[in-house]
């Protein structure tokens, strides 16, 4: 995985189940501290992603 902004190739992904949907990832980059989201190999912005959280049903 290559970084957007900085184009490092030193970036942290980890998988993250909000709801019952498909698996988001998440990842990092260690070197600009860039952070973006993925599902299904497109890209989710971050509104999406706290929507998407939001959805998750309160117990
Ligand atoms: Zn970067």
């Amino acid at each position: 995985m290559r970084c957007p902004k900085c184009d490092a190739t030193d970036c942290i992904s980890i998988e993250i189940h909000l709801a019952s949907d498909d698996p988001l990832q998440f990842f990092s980059c260690r070197h600009c501290e860039a952070r973006w989201w993925q599902r299904d190999g497109e890209s989710v912005s971050l509104e999406e992603v706290l929507s998407l959280a939001a959805k998750k049903d309160p117990r």
